[in-house]
């Protein structure tokens, strides 16, 4: 996979930082995005040098569509800067927030920030994104096992995630003649900050996790980013439009 590039969104921590650290190990550079924690992301960017490829860390909200122009003016800047290209090659659509909240007691502002990050941001930062895509190359959405099976507190999260799903249907469909391949992959529970790191800190939920998983554990974030790194290897070209769980075999 030499001389690919990928842009990841949320790649500071947890599975977006195991992306980009897999994709260098695969000898793929990358263009990851942090939030708020722009030293998280510098070390990032150190480890995949340590790795010999590329990365540059930009800034951004997944939230605010209205500055995705802007973003992707920065990402046509360091393609130029750091690879004299003007494309790059897999977009993964990683960044998202969680939300554990009983139906009955989610507000409208609740809703409306996790609808616009998980869901909304996907949305209009792919269409921002699209003319910097290089055809024949391939998109990954971040789902989660949540939108298959049903655990109360989930509601609108797991429904932010039922809709990547199905965006990820349709733009398999409409970007094939572009020979662009687009996945979702729905990750079980993984240890992570994601959710305050209840999965991770609290033992009685991580107890639970393992208990209903065919492998008998939860998953980490390793298991997350080598999935997708192999997702995007060439083997993997024929896969398309569909949705990957990858959770070591919760609720079977
Ligand atoms: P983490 O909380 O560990 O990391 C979240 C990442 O997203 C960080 O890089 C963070 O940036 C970034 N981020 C958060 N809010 C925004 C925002 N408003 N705009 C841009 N970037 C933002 O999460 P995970 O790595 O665990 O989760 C990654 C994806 O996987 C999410 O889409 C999540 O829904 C999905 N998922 C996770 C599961 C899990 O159990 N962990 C299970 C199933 C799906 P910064 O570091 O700067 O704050």
């Amino acid at each position: 996979m030499d001389n690919k590039i990928a842009l990841v969104t949320g790649g500071s921590r947890g599975l977006g930082k195991s992306t980009v650290l897999h994709l260098a190990q695969k000898g793929v550079d990358s263009i990851l995005t942090f939030h708020s924690k722009a030293d998280e992301a510098q070390q990032v960017v150190a480890e995949v040098g340590h790795k010999g490829r590329k990365a540059v860390a930009l800034q951004l909200d997944t939230g605010e569509t209205r500055n995705f122009a802007d973003f992707a003016e920065q990402v046509k800047t360091a393609l130029q800067d750091k690879w004299q290209r003007d494309s790059f090659d897999f977009l993964v659509n990683n960044a998202g927030i969680g939300l554990n909240s009983p139906f009955s007691e989610i507000s409208e502002d609740q809703f409306d920030h996790l609808i616009n990050i998980n869901f909304k941001g996907v949305f209009f930062l792919t269409q921002a994104l699209l003319p910097l895509i290089a055809d024949g190359g391939r998109i990954v959405n971040l789902s989660s096992g949540l939108a298959r099976f049903s655990l109360p507190g989930h509601s609108a999260y797991a429904a932010t995630k039922g809709a990547i799903d199905v965006l990820t249907r349709y733009l398999a469909k409409e970007l094939g003649d572009r020979r662009i391949c687009v996945n979702s992959v729905a990750p079980g529970a993984i240890e992570t900050d994601f959710g305050g790191g209840v999965v991770r800190d609290n033992q009685e939920v991580n107890d639970f996790i393992a208990s209903q998983t065919a492998l008998g554990r939860v998953g980490l974030p390793e298991d997350i980013g080598a999935m997708i790194a192999l997702l995007l290897s060439e083997g993997n070209r024929w896969i398309n439009g569909q949705r990957i769980e990858a959770s070591g075999g919760i609720f079977l």
